[in-house]
């Protein structure tokens, strides 16, 4: 038996692929904001409606980027339960996250815990869209209002994903998204910033390129996070595809509810009012006293068949060696419950319902 991945990269047709990267052999114009950064920007403006966006080398530097251009200060609330990057970025920016518990109906940032954290040092709110489920953008909203807190979605997760009909790029001050290859849309590795300020927009210009507005004007302390073209091409071939792969996902995910939906002691996401979602991940929470086995049992259970899930979020990002000594982890109890007991199914577009069968027998059996 092949073995199989929590993901699979998306990939065009390299005949695909070639025709779209074919012109750079002309124009030897491999990056800087060439043609197919320009085309790509256009595109993706218009398919994740949005207002405004930039596109980086990844999505971390989004969100590292982001946080410097709006200048925050002094300390961020944001959740644990999330890929190492979230935290860093903060703390990369000399920043203090101060760690929100989760709801353990879709695992993210827990609203009602927000507010007791808010001190006179709180600058922002950076919340994860975890998984491709939604935060509730309307309650953070709220709050960043009456506090005039900065948000910063992480919509790593949420590519494409609308809510009542816009697009979860739009909302907040800014919205940062990945584009790496193990990502809904891939650009190899890529990331762009979505936001609505447009001075803003010309502050993650200046820190994507050096500050440089002229061949002699150097306006500001910028840093290099600029798409190449061969990456934008990527993203513009991924992108023509994307559509059906997110309908392929649906398929793989209702699948894995027929057999998963109504295990006692199995518990799964439900769709969320109002959004279309995108299939990004497919998270599954054992409770083992009822279901009759660990959460790492099972895991090693389908690594022995040959299947690779992954323990998404664990450990927390506050219980990372790293920050042992900083944070506690105790501190977000719900968020530490889950992370113990959540395991990530396969899920990418290729995956055949036949081995999502095999994987839940395993699973159930
Ligand atoms: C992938 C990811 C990132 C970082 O994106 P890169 O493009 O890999 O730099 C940030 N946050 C979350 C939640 C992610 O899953």
């Amino acid at each position: 038996m092949d073995k199989i991945f929590v993901t699979k990269s998306s990939m065009p047709s390299f005949d695909d692929y070639i025709n779209e990267i074919r012109d750079i052999w002309d124009t030897h114009w491999l990056t800087n904001m060439g043609s197919k950064h320009k085309r790509l920007q256009a595109e993706l403006k218009e398919y994740l409606g949005v207002e405004n966006i930039d596109l980086l080398t990844n999505g971390h530097m989004a969100l590292e980027l982001s946080i410097q251009a709006l200048g925050l200060t002094g300390e961020v609330i944001t959740t644990p339960f999330t890929f190492a990057s979230t935290t860093h970025a903060i703390v990369r920016n000399n920043l203090t996250p101060v760690f929100c518990d989760i709801n353990t109906d879709d695992y993210t940032i827990d609203v009602d815990k927000i507010e007791p954290l808010i001190t006179e040092k709180t600058s922002a709110i950076m919340p994860v869209h975890v998984y491709g489920n939604i935060c509730d953008v309307e309650a953070i909203q709220r709050l960043a209002d009456k506090y005039k807190l900065k948000v910063i979605y992480d919509a790593a997760h949420t590519f494409g994903v609308t809510y009542k009909g816009k697009g979860i790029g739009s909302f907040g001050d800014v919205s940062c998204f990945s584009f790496h290859a193990t990502k809904v849309f891939n650009t190899i590795e890529g990331g762009a910033v979505c936001f609505r300020d447009k001075a803003f927009g010309e502050e993650i210009y200046n820190l994507k390129n050096f500050g440089i507005r002229g061949p002699e004007e150097v306006v500001g302390v910028g840093a290099n996070a600029k798409m190449n073209e061969f990456c934008a091409a990527m993203g513009l071939c991924n992108l023509r595809n994307v559509d059906s792969e997110i309908a392929k996902r649906k398929r793989i995910v209702e699948r894995y509810r027929e057999h998963l939906g109504s295990v006692n002691g199995i518990k799964l996401c439900k769709n969320q009012d109002g959004v279309v979602p995108n299939y990004a991940y497919f998270p599954v929470v054992f409770e083992e006293k009822v279901f009759g086995k660990s959460r790492d049992e099972i895991s090693d259970k389908l690594a022995a068949e040959g299947i690779f899930s992954r323990k998404y979020f664990y450990p927390l990002t506050n219980a990372f060696d790293c920050y042992k000594d900083k944070f506690n982890a105790a501190d977000t109890p719900k968020a530490l419950e889950i992370s113990k007991r959540v395991l990530t199914l396969p899920l990418y577009a290729d995956l055949s319902l036949e081995d999502v069968d095999r994987i839940c027998n395993i699973i159930l059996n």
